[in-house]
């Protein structure tokens, strides 16, 4: 089996190649190592090469975590968000990915203003308009940030999706390519205090054709970390 650290290499090494495709520079895109299901034993081997940002998709496993891995590192909540959970998160997360719903962006912007933390936050779109999905459909976003750019504790920074589970890559890219268009034709709205300049798109099997359609931050676990096991599934 690789290790942890071989991994990583393998990975900057596409990221970098494919930032320079679209223009741009590794430093650019933002690796986030997504850690979910994995002790903080790996994840340290993870952040000793350098890979600081953390992605969890389990409030649970972040408030497990948090201790633990100490300070110096950065989590963020890339998954569906309970509107009852956000209190335990507020003050742990720098970012949270997943925001699909205006109840939930009240609360968290209330939850910021108890704590005077002014979160910044992505909006969760499913682009394929897929059943099984979380997130706002494309058309509905810009809606949801006409009623966010009131809020004095969040600050929209861009849109995240996750594309369909595909064998071709290539069969995302569209998706990619609507979510910059989306991005772009938001930001041209000049919708008070909503100036977007970031893309959360890509995972393990589609982070390179994600990055060449302008993704900012890609989320990678078993490219990183290899295969999850989830006991309970058998
Ligand atoms: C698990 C997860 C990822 C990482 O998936 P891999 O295919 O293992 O890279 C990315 N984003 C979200 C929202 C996830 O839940």
């Amino acid at each position: 089996m690789q290790s942890i650290k071989e991994n990583i290499r393998l990975v900057e090494e596409k990221v970098c190649a494919a930032a320079q495709r679209s223009g741009r520079k590794q430093e650019d895109v933002l690796l986030l190592a997504v850690s979910k299901t994995k002790p903080v034993e790996t994840i340290r081997e993870a952040v000793e090469c350098g890979l600081t940002s953390l992605g969890e998709n389990k409030v649970q496993e972040i408030m497990e975590k948090y201790e633990p891995m100490g300070p110096g590192v950065h989590w963020h909540l890339i998954g569906h968000l309970q509107t009852n959970k956000v209190k335990y998160i507020i003050d742990k997360v720098d970012m949270i990915h997943s925001v699909d719903s205006l109840r939930l962006a009240e609360e968290i912007d209330k939850r910021g203003a108890a704590k005077d933390i002014v979160m910044p936050v992505l909006i969760e779109v499913n682009m394929a308009d897929e059943e099984s999905k979380f997130g706002v459909k494309p058309e509905e976003v810009e809606t949801l940030l006409r009623q966010l750019s009131s809020m004095s504790y969040i600050c929209v920074k861009g849109l995240m999706t996750v594309a369909p589970f595909v064998e071709d890559p290539e069969e995302n890219r569209v998706y990619f390519r609507k979510m910059r268009e989306l991005l772009v034709d938001m930001n041209a709205k000049k919708i008070d205090n909503i100036i977007m300049d970031q893309l959360s798109m890509g995972m393990t099997g589609d982070y390179e054709v994600a990055i060449e359609e302008g993704a900012t931050i890609v989320r990678v676990g078993t490219g990183i970390f290899g295969e999850r096991y989830y006991p309970d599934r058998g």
